[in-house]
């Protein structure tokens, strides 16, 4: 892949390659996040989704989400902009808008742990829905990122 290919092309005319090696694997769109019906402000959770690896903090069977996760979302060159919920640190966020990756991004510092030394990951910070009462859901809202 050419150095700094995320700052020469826009979103849509990334290879396969190059799409997935902007992820930084942090995780944080994984998460589940609440909404306010009045307001429609947005509150991110630290309940994962049964699926996310919590050592490794990817998804524990990629190629069949969508099977046993039918509102997991594929992230697009079309929708990232409309996202408004993905977090402010996601790697397509910030292609999508031009922007630079950070210095902690994998693509930058050729390690993945990076992202969980800069306190980006999820790892270590969260709970399984599994584990979550459907009605506790607003005791697990967090700002960790915000
Ligand atoms: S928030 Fe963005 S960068 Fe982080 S895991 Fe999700 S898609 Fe990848
Ligand atoms: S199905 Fe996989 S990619 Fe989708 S939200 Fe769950 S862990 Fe994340």
């Amino acid at each position: 892949m050419d150095a700094k290919y995320w700052m020469k092309k826009s979103l849509k005319d990334l290879t396969q390659e190059e799409w997935e090696a902007l992820c930084d694997g942090c995780g944080q769109c994984c998460l589940f996040r609440l909404e306010d019906e009045d307001t429609g402000e947005i509150f991110t959770t630290n309940i994962a989704c049964k699926l996310l690896c919590h050592e490794t903090c990817t998804c524990l069977d990629y190629s069949h989400r969508f099977e046993i996760i039918p509102n997991c979302l594929q992230l697009s060159s079309e929708n990232v902009a409309k996202l408004s919920w993905l977090p402010r640190t996601c790697a397509y966020r910030l292609v999508s808008v031009h922007m630079d990756l950070p210095e902690w991004h994998p693509l930058k510092t050729g390690r993945s742990e990076s992202v969980y030394q800069a306190g980006i990951s999820v790892k270590g910070k969260i709970i399984s829905e599994e584990l979550v009462d459907p009605e506790q859901y607003f005791d697990y809202v967090v700002d960790w990122w915000d």
